[in-house]
């Protein structure tokens, strides 16, 4: 069980270095086993490139290392805190991919203004506060998922429905229920921004979406009356 938990977390590494997503060392996934209460983790400091099933760390969800030689990715604490706080959750994808990390730099949320953001995102993908003096001081990496899970229960978002959060001046961190399924969601969060930017160059007065054909992309693909695809 444990094995194909470290094996799809390194496929999932893997994967966000093939679209693109991270260089050298910029980014982490991670999936939880709530059964045993155990996370796999990208471990520090080792490149997309090198990385092998027997590299994942496993750790507790107080972050002590359970399994593995090498240190976990030095952003374990942000991924526990969403873990510890949003149990629906099962995985964790941190990137600082070009364009999603150009609105957290800019303090800005990315406003739904399509139907590809509609079958992915109910809605605008939001934007942390700055961490204070004292929050990055101290337990930086903690207070960094905290200000994420802040952010998502101040405006009452259930995070599997806008699984993303950008934090402020830093990047992305996007959530799943499966490790290929936050991929997926990092991948499209990228192409979102992307679009979003140039849409506001093409007119800067874009607004968001109706709420009527967010709804319909939306919940057509998602929740209890869904009938897209085969499923
Ligand atoms: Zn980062």
């Amino acid at each position: 069980m444990l094995e194909e938990l470290k094996e799809r977390v390194c496929e999932g590494n893997v994967a966000l270095a093939e679209h693109g997503l991270v260089i050298f060392t910029w980014g982490n996934l991670s999936e939880i086993d709530f059964e045993k209460k155990i996370v796999a983790i990208k471990p520090s400091g080792v490149s997309f490139e090198e990385l092998e099933t027997e590299d994942i760390v496993l750790v507790d969800l107080e972050g002590k290392v359970v399994e593995g030689d090498k240190r976990p990715s030095s952003d374990t604490p942000t991924h526990l805190e969403i873990y510890r706080n949003f149990p629906k959750i099962k995985s964790v994808v941190h990137t600082h991919s070009t364009h999603a990390t150009t609105f957290a730099q800019a303090l800005k949320g990315i406003e739904c203004f399509g139907t590809t953001h509609a079958d992915h995102f109910f809605g605008k993908v939001p934007v942390t506060r700055k961490l204070s003096e004292e929050e990055i001081v101290n337990d930086y990496e903690a207070n960094t998922g905290k200000v994420i899970v802040e952010t998502v229960e101040e405006k009452k978002i259930d995070p599997l429905q806008v699984p993303a959060c950008l934090v402020a001046n830093h990047g992305p961190f996007v959530f799943g229920e499966t490790a290929e399924k936050t991929v997926e969601n990092a991948v499209v969060l990228e192409q979102v921004a992307r679009m979003n930017i140039e849409t506001l160059k093409v007119n800067p007065e874009t607004k968001a979406i109706d709420q009527a054909l967010l709804d319909k992309h939306f919940l057509r693909k998602h929740g209890k009356n869904a009938y897209y695809g085969q499923g």
